[in-house]
């Protein structure tokens, strides 16, 4: 499943291939994907609309429209691929955008999981699902008094099963949970109550640069991943994920994989000391 940082990436590649394009029609191929309305008046609303900008809040993709946001959840499988002019239809596209300047962009999703809604701009905010948001891990007023705050909620929780949660700390999947604590020299099974103010600094500061880098990196994810570009695989830096056996790269201990709140869990036993 994509996580925050390659729905960023896509983001950002959608922003380059289809902002400022005006919609000149609309097929869906598969309804069931379109929720909350019937796909002709989904594909009527659109039409002629123009694509302002391509935003994102946590893992969904905001379409800015005219008078709409069209808001697209990826789940496992979904993507987008432009295409500068018409092209056949693959088995697996469930909905094509035909925009004013003959170009095209394909949802495409293997599982058919992916979602798809038009949302009022005025109301799309305060409803959910985006209301419930927790704050952007990028947005400065998350801190990391913010997250000692979301953490009291969570201390008696190993510290890895608190991370995971996403109303503690939006963007960090199970990978980058991994390699926050082990940047941030945490223990995966330490108890959330028992980290120091200090702890808590480095894990805010750990998450934030590990997200970035994913960000910058196109993206993580074990399996391949072809973001909008076509750019196809991209892999981020792995220290632990992944890694159990091989030397930690900060001090050459092997890693160790156990499991914490059923999730496969990589640490160095040296460099992350439990603190129960
Ligand atoms: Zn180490």
């Amino acid at each position: 499943m994509p996580e925050l940082p390659e729905v960023e990436t896509v983001r950002r590649s959608l922003e380059r291939s289809v902002s400022g394009k005006t919609v000149s029609s609309v097929k869906v191929y598969h309804p069931k994907m379109i929720r909350g309305m019937e796909v002709a008046p989904f594909a009527d609303a659109l039409h002629q609309e123009r694509i302002e900008r391509v935003e994102r809040r946590g893992k969904f993709l905001l379409f800015d429209f005219d008078r709409f946001y069209l808001v697209s959840h990826l789940r496992m499988e979904g993507k987008y691929f432009p295409y500068p002019q018409p092209v056949e239809r693959d088995k697996h596209t469930h909905v094509v955008f035909r925009f004013t300047d003959g170009s095209e962009l394909h949802y495409n999703d293997v599982r058919k999981f992916g979602t798809m809604e038009l949302r009022d701009k005025k109301t799309a905010m305060q409803t959910a699902p985006l209301a419930q948001l927790e704050r952007e891990p990028f947005d400065p007023e998350f801190t990391a008094e913010v997250l000692a705050e979301n953490l009291i909620r969570k201390k008696r929780s190993p510290i890895k099963t608190a991370l995971l949660d996403q109303s503690i700390f939006l963007g960090l999947g199970n990978i980058y949970v991994d390699e926050t604590l082990h940047a941030a020299r945490v223990h995966p099974l330490t108890k959330a109550g028992a980290l120091t103010l200090d702890d808590i600094s480095r894990i805010h500061q750990a998450g934030v640069d590990v997200l970035r880098q994913a960000v910058e990196a196109g993206g993580s994810t074990i399996r391949s991943y072809v973001s909008p570009s076509g750019k196809g695989e991209f892999q981020l830096q792995l220290a632990v994920y992944g890694q159990n056996g091989e030397p930690c790269p900060r001090c050459g201990t092997a890693i160790e994989k156990i499991k914490v709140g059923g999730r496969g869990t990589h640490f160095c036993p040296t460099c992350q000391q439990v603190a129960l």
